[in-house]
């Protein structure tokens, strides 16, 4: 939609309100709301003043004042609010040069675009990703029923589990048989399809949905592959109709990546190809079906998958997730069929335009923009050095010989551990300005000292299981 679609838009639905969206530094989304009337065509260049330094991530910086400019393209009705009200989201710029700000998301996002194009490795790099997410009632969180600390109640759910549905109370979700038994096993399908059908009214193309393997409610909604920022975007808006619409039904959906001690996280699995001329890059006759420019966008993966995981994995929960044992991807190696390989590449279809990696360690607490910009900052340095990945692992993982398993690297074991791969392996990420090292120190320091630093201060409710009786 241009400036000008949108300003009509806004006459004809009669539109009350715009809400300007956008990104925080660690993956939140901020709005700020105006009087419909008060957007003219110069906001889309002018943008709206706000105050920079209330913002997480942003408030070091001397700079505070900054515009967000609404970009036309994403606009959206809202259908949550009760005033009509017009979504779009946001590019962040100072207010006298109107250049974009170096730590808005949305601004490494393009020139991580920019740079794939300028180094002439393809046009474009698309992403499917497979939204997981949970499903729970509206209890309190912090009651430490689910630390371990109830062992069987922390699995099988004093949450969610059939507690309110309709249907037979006699059919739940087995202990991690959540994939894929028909209603009334699955409690959430016409919660999903309510969701993927506002989805698709708002553009938002959807692959399929269905219950995920863990207890109770899990669910998994994949959204067809587009570019970098249009996919971000389209992360950010799905998000908020899933948590809305959960919300209607008195639910609350979760995207924390290991909520259930005991029981399978959830992830962010996403699909990568690259494209040229319309063409599909990664289809070719090496393995997997894969052209020798997609084996060493895997050799570029591999390489910094530590380094990455800092972006796409980005939480102290996250490495809660990444463990043996729930499907989870721990090593760091790639495989057509093996799922606990960082990369597998999908064999479900012999069509050269979906030939693709899918990339298995992201999760949903990543901010996407950063996430995606980073994996396409690995996939080209990867293709530019013709980076081999080393011999894939198709051998089940349990039959390795133990001096197989050792010559495999694991994903890091917690956030600190990625966060030290990053800060000594970003060289690749700082290649055409994309990421600067403004954004790389900063976004160390935030995490350890906002994030580590407040958990590993805090007593955990499973000490009180192991230590309030010494
Ligand atoms: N939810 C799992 C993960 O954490 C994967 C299971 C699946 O998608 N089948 O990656
Ligand atoms: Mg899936
Ligand atoms: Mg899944
Ligand atoms: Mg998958």
């Amino acid at each position: 939609m241009t400036p000008i679609q949108v300003l009509h838009l806004i006459k004809t639905k009669k539109i009350e309100y715009v809400d300007c969206r956008f990104m925080d530094f660690p993956g939140l989304w901020q709005h700020v709301m105006y009087p419909a009337k008060d957007l003219v065509q110069e906001s889309f260049v002018e943008g709206f003043g706000f105050d920079g330094s209330a913002v997480r991530g942003w408030e070091a910086i001397n700079e505070e004042d900054k515009i967000i400019v609404p970009v036309s393209d994403t606009a959206q009705i809202d259908p949550f609010m009760k005033a009509k009200t017009l979504a779009m989201i946001c590019d962040v710029k100072d207010p006298v040069t109107k250049k974009r700000f170096s730590r808005d998301p949305r601004s490494v996002a393009r020139k991580a675009e920019a740079y794939l194009r300028d180094s002439e490795v393809a046009d474009e790099a698309r992403f499917g990703p497979e939204l997981e997410f949970f499903v729970f009632d509206r209890v309190r969180f912090d009651q430490g029923i689910n630390y371990g600390i109830y062992e069987v109640d922390s699995v099988e759910g004093i949450w969610n589990r059939g507690k309110d549905d309709d249907g037979n109370k006699g059919y739940q979700v087995r202990q991690r048989e959540g994939y894929f038994p028909c209603a009334p096993i699955d409690t959430l399908i016409d919660m999903r399809c309510e969701m993927v059908s506002m989805l698709s009214e708002a553009g938002i193309k959807v692959m399929e949905h269905h219950h995920e393997v863990a207890t109770g409610g899990q669910a998994e909604i994949d959204l067809g592959a587009m570019g970098l920022t249009d996919m971000a975007d389209a992360i950010m808006f799905a998000k908020h109709y899933i948590k809305n619409i959960a919300a209607k039904h008195g639910k609350t959906a979760t995207f924390m990546p290991k909520p259930l001690f005991g029981d399978n996280g959830s992830g962010m699995h996403t699909h990568l190809s690259l494209w040229k001329g319309g063409e599909n890059l990664m289809n070719g006759h090496h393995y997997g079906g894969l052209s020798k420019l997609g084996v060493w966008a895997i050799g570029g993966i591999l390489k910094h998958t530590n380094s990455l995981c800092a972006f796409t994995n980005p939480t102290t929960n996250s490495y809660k997730r990444l463990v043996p044992g729930f499907e989870a991807p721990v090593n760091v190696t790639y495989s057509s069929r093996n799922r606990t390989a960082t990369i597998r590449i999908p064999q479900y279809s012999n069509d050269p335009l979906r030939k693709r990696l899918e990339f298995r360690c992201p999760d949903s607490s990543c901010n996407p923009y950063l996430a995606f910009a980073a994996t396409t900052m690995a996939m080209i340095d990867g293709i530019k050095n013709q980076i081999e990945p080393g011999e894939p692992m198709d051998k089940p993982m349990e039959t390795l010989l133990p001096e197989e398993q050792m010559l495999i690297d694991q994903v890091p074991r917690d956030l600190s551990d990625a966060l030290t791969a990053l800060e000594e392996d970003h060289a690749y990420l700082l290649q055409g300005n994309v990421f600067t090292e403004d954004v790389i120190r900063y976004w160390i320091k935030y995490k350890r000292e906002m994030e580590i630093g407040a958990l590993s201060t805090r007593p955990h409710p499973y000490e009180f299981c192991m230590y309030f009786d010494n």
